[in-house]
């Protein structure tokens, strides 16, 4: 039964899709089956896997809108080796047309179903809003993977973050929890960075991940060649930091559930 995994923090430009990417091809190479599912307009993750946005007949907005099955909808990533539910920004209006639609914020984990037995771990890469899409994220998932960079604003940003998740556990998915935090674009000389580091790990203590993401030209590199940074240089200190990670999770599931 797959791992379902949402990866959010409704600040932009934190490294989610970089994370959902790199995670999953990382994941896949360590002979896990892998379904990396797009949840934002913006195609990032579709693009990075490979996979052309803008020549898509049928995306995860027909899947949300129940027009198509999902099975109908999924690609594969040679590249990355995991298959993917891509998304462009066609998206961008489901977040109207689904309002007043039955089950709105669940219509992506009821889409799953029929496919959860299929893989080891489902990744989904939400936009960075706490909208109706990051809600059917959430919804989804078991647990919310949050990536951060160390930053001033970075902690204020959480708390809303945090905030959200309470309310969907209430209400909607009570089964949701912080699978962990996770450092991206790290650097090491920054003061600042140390600083907030330190912070996170008082406040939320083993619920940040050991593995730490550095800032790292490869990973920014190799979204333009539509490739994760394992395809594009398997020695650089980005693609390291992921299958570290990738063991990190594997390791995490393997023991029992911390509260
Ligand atoms: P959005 O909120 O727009 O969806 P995001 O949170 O998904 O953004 P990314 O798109 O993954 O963030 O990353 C933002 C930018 O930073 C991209 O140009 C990406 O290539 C770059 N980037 C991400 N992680 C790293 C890193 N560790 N080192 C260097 N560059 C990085
Ligand atoms: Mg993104």
């Amino acid at each position: 039964m797959a791992k379902v995994l949402a990866i959010a923090n409704q600040k932009g430009g934190v490294g989610k899709t970089t994370t959902t990417v790199n995670l999953a091809a990382s994941l896949a190479a360590m002979k896990q089956r892998v379904l990396l599912v797009d949840l934002d307009p913006q195609g990032n993750a579709t693009m990075g896997s490979g996979i052309d946005k803008r020549e898509l007949p049928v995306t995860i907005y027909h899947v949300l809108l129940g027009s198509k099955e999902l099975r109908e909808s999924l690609l594969h990533s040679g590249a990355g080796k995991y298959d993917v539910l891509p998304a462009n920004r066609e998206l961008a209006g489901a977040e109207v047309e689904l309002v007043n639609l039955p089950h709105r914020e669940t219509r992506l984990k009821d889409a799953l179903q029929p496919v959860l037995a299929g893989y080891d771990y489902i990744l989904i890469d939400c936009p960075p809003a706490l909208n109706l899409l990051t809600l059917n994220g959430l919804c989804a998932a078991r647990s919310v993977m949050i990536p951060m960079q160390c930053e001033y604003y970075a902690l204020e940003g959480l708390s809303d973050l945090v905030n959200t998740i309470r309310k969907v556990r209430a209400h909607l998915n009570p089964d949701l929890e912080i699978e962990g935090l996770l450092r991206t674009m790290f650097d090491p000389r920054n003061t600042l960075a140390q600083q907030v580091s330190e912070q996170l790990q008082q406040h939320f203590g083993e619920k940040v991940y050991r593995t730490v993401i550095p800032r790292n030209v490869r990973l920014a590199e190799a979204p333009s060649y539509g490739v994760p940074v394992l395809s594009h240089d398997k020695l650089s200190k980005g693609t390291q930091a992921y299958l570290a990670l990738a063991g990190e999770l594997l390791n995490n599931a393997a023991q029992p559930a911390q509260i």
